[in-house]
């Protein structure tokens, strides 16, 4: 892994995070290595799907990987024969990721390596990167670009096949392809974006079965409409540092250009408006409005809506708020008793298998991957104050440490919104103009 050259940089994970500075980084002439073991390397977990019915969130139109140059995935996606207005399917953008990566890889300035990272440190020259097969990656920086860490898993069935906690492996595959020919109930704990694509998942695959989604308030994403038209505001009309003032703000401002409208009108404000808000109002954010926000900016496409709705009017899919008391494992499937939100009285069902599609990993120290784990316990990296991320600057380089950098989700602590593709492509410029400004010193 070593160049005679300038060392290159160390990028630890592959999905758009990872890629995109990878991408940037070479565009600048500048080498690095992209480690990922998952397989996924140049899409990441959410543009590996090869499900036709997973397509993206929003429109073509805003799914340019380039932030200077909007209309770049336009033009692919219009070379396939969709229009910018489409919402594509995400295994189509994957593709599109994966070009990018190639086309970085076939100009050597990239180069892949599958592996997982299991440890990194300072080193002389900058970072030394341990691999899982005892290889060194020797790198002059690092980025860590891990995305979200993995939901805890559920504290029941611990041992229990029917109980599946990788809403995205092998393990989940093989649950839905027996749901789909035994047409059994099942349990889909959380009601978020990971739920809507195992919903997905469940139907294109033909199971006909009950689909329970349970989570503590029984909110799940709402649709974009084909009508809705912006009304954009600029940053000072909109009440910053308190969140019980921004929602009242986006009530009334809902009231009158729409939910929809007033929400997408943050979106250009978001950084600033999440920075402004003291420690204790982004606690009061992340514990009491998070939910209610999620839902209504990280939209589904209209017929995936559309979609959720007639599965609900046909009795297929129940959306239940509630939590779970306690899980038995029978000898053909599981015993669950839950408690609805509204009522005292508990209920017990059966269902074949319970997936967890409860979401990120929302404490980072509790994080399982061993790199990450070692370089929080060694002080090489540290939460950020909200404990959901790391603690990074204001150019996403990593608190207290020299030449690293991280990206996307491992930075939502100091920018909240940074999970979309119009962040995290902004995000990846960046640090890569602030990696060639280093290196070059
Ligand atoms: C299901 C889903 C659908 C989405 N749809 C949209 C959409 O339509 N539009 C939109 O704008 N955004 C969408 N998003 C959000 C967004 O695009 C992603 O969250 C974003 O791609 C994050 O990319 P990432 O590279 O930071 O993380 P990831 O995609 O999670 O990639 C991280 C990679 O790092 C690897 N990794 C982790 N630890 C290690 C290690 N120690 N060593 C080596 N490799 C490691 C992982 O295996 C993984 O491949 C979606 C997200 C999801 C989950």
């Amino acid at each position: 892994m070593k160049s005679d050259r300038a060392l290159p940089v160390a990028i630890v994970g592959g999905g758009f995070s990872g890629t995109m500075v990878a991408a940037q980084l070479a565009r600048k002439g500048i080498e690095s290595v992209l480690i990922d073991g998952s397989g996924r390397e140049g899409q990441g977990v959410a543009y590996s799907t090869q499900e036709p019915a997973h397509v993206l969130n929003v429109r073509a139109e805003v799914m340019s990987a380039w932030a200077d140059d909007l209309e770049h995935f336009v033009r692919a996606a219009e070379s396939e024969g969709d229009t910018r207005r489409d919402f594509v399917q995400r295994q189509q953008f994957g593709r599109y990721l994966r070009t990018i990566l190639n086309e970085a890889v076939e100009a050597r300035l990239v180069q892949v390596a599958r592996h997982q990272a299991i440890s990194a440190e300072p080193s002389a020259s900058g970072w030394s990167v341990r691999l899982d097969d005892g290889e060194r990656v020797d790198a002059s920086a690092l980025v860590l670009a891990l995305g979200n860490q993995p939901p805890e898993p559920l504290p029941f069935g611990q041992h229990s096949a029917r109980v599946i906690n990788n809403p995205w492996g092998g393990e989940a595959l093989a649950a839905v392809e027996d749901l789909a020919s035994s047409h059994e109930d099942v349990l889909l704990v959380g009601t978020g974006l990971t739920m809507v694509d195992a919903v997905l998942s469940l139907d294109a695959a033909g199971h006909r079965g009950r689909i329970v989604g349970l989570s503590r308030r029984g909110l799940i994403p709402r649709g974009h409409s084909n009508d809705m038209v912006p009304a954009p505001v600029e940053a000072d009309e909109v009440p910053h540092g308190h969140v019980g003032t921004l929602w009242r703000w986006l009530r009334k401002r809902g009231a009158q250009v729409g939910w929809r409208a007033a929400v997408d009108s943050l979106r250009p404000h978001a950084h600033r408006l999440w920075q402004a808000f003291p420690l204790e109002e982004q606690r009061r954010f992340s514990r009491h409005a998070r939910p209610w926000w999620d839902v209504h900016r990280h939209r589904i496409a209209p017929e995936v809506a559309q979609r959720l709705h007639d599965m609900i009017a046909e009795g297929r899919l129940e959306i239940v708020a509630g939590r779970i008391e306690s899980v038995e494992e029978e000898q053909h499937g599981l015993t669950v008793t839950c408690r609805r939100r509204s009522r005292t009285a508990v209920e017990e069902r059966s269902f074949a298998y319970m997936i967890n599609c409860t979401g990120p990993l929302g404490t980072i120290s509790r994080t399982r991957d061993p790199m990450l784990k070692g370089m929080l316990a060694d002080g090489l990296a540290k939460p950020d104050a909200l404990g959901i991320a790391l603690d990074v600057d204001e150019r996403s380089r990593i608190a207290g440490a020299r030449l690293a950098w991280a990206m996307g989700p491992m930075t939502k602590g100091r920018y909240w919104e940074i999970i979309a593709v119009p962040d995290i492509r902004g995000q990846a410029a960046e640090v890569a103009e602030d990696i060639a400004m280093e290196l070059v010193r």
